[in-house]
């Protein structure tokens, strides 16, 4: 499996360029940048399933042949990767079957369901939802998309970070929060094609550091998996998105699930800008090693915005 070139990307460009608008990047006078010299924010919370990841599943749908697209798509997620997955299977028409662990997130679970998806709760973790999606995908003839073990999903997602690029290129340090690896991945990508000054720093949850010990270990890792952070849950590094970070990655830090809920509140609190935890975990990371970014002109990826009730109180109890 190889990753995708920038002609991919261009490529996910032009399939995006009719159905998502660029999002916004934004700079507050109110959010202390730190020791950093500029602090910007890519606002992938504003995309219309709330998360970034809307860019990999829309490009992926529309690069299946007309009968796999027929046959449909199977997903295990915790949440932002389906609702990814049933929102483009609506835009094209496909069957999608979705693979939640028990007790979702109340209100992804929701908008998978409202995207017209068919949804499974099984297993406690995504680990354990996996198997159950690969069994009901071999049982029906669908077609099994990985969370990141997927060119086409790592070529949407990079679109991201070609617009980031676009708006500010004097941007030298992106932060991105890791679960899969596909964000910072797509990010490593397109910083070496049109950005190559540029750092791209990953951040995990130290309560499911798979990813990140996996790209320090340089093979992949098993870890334990318990961040609250659904975005950022994962117990095993993938292949694909690994083997790119090793390449292009220039750091990968670990953060507290505390840092990040005062990352959300801060967010909240002094930009009005919601984030679910994922979403904050890369303020949480300049937060937590402001050193590491002195003089930095920083882009902050906030990733996604689906945070449940109990999860934003958390947050303002918090800040
Ligand atoms: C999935 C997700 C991440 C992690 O992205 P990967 O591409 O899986 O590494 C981060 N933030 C949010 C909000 C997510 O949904």
């Amino acid at each position: 499996m190889r990753p995708p070139t920038l002609t991919d990307v261009l490529r996910a460009r032009r399939i995006l360029a009719p159905l998502l608008a660029p999002t916004p990047l934004r700079s507050y006078p109110t959010l202390d940048p730190g020791p950093a010299a500029s602090l910007v924010l890519k606002l992938e919370n504003t995309q219309p399933t709330g998360a970034f990841k809307v860019r990999g599943g829309l490009t992926l749908l529309a690069g299946l042949s007309d009968v796999e697209r027929a046959r449909g798509v199977v997903g295990y997620s915790t949440g932002n990767h389906a609702q990814s997955l049933a929102h483009a299977a609506a835009v094209f028409g496909a069957p999608c079957v979705i693979v939640m662990p028990e007790h979702p997130n109340p209100g992804k679970a929701k908008a998978v369901r409202a995207w017209g998806a068919e949804l499974v709760e099984y297993g406690a973790t995504f680990d354990e939802a996996r198997p159950h999606a690969e069994k009901i995908a071999a049982g029906r003839g669908m077609r099994l998309v990985s969370a990141a073990n997927e060119p086409a999903l790592l070529a949407g997602v990079a679109t991201a970070y070609l617009e980031l690029f676009e708006q500010a290129p004097d941007t030298d340090t992106v932060i991105v929060p890791v679960g899969g690896g596909s964000g910072a991945a797509a990010a490593c990508l397109v910083a070496a094609a049109v950005a190559p000054g540029c750092r791209v720093v990953a951040v995990q949850s130290r309560e499911s550091p798979a990813a990140c010990e996996s790209w320090r270990a340089g093979e992949l890792v098993e870890r334990p998996n318990r961040t609250r952070a659904e975005g950022l849950a994962t117990g095993s590094g993938f292949d694909l998105t690994q083997r790119v970070m090793r390449e292009g990655l220039h750091d990968f830090v670990l953060v507290s699930d505390e840092a990040i809920t005062s990352a959300q509140a801060e967010l909240l609190v002094d930009a009005h800008v919601l984030t679910e935890g994922a979403g904050a975990a890369a303020l949480a990371a300049l937060r937590t090693y402001p050193e590491r970014f002195e003089g930095r002109r920083v882009a902050v990826m906030c990733t996604g915005g689906n945070a449940s009730p109990g999860e934003l109180r958390a947050a303002l109890q918090a800040g």
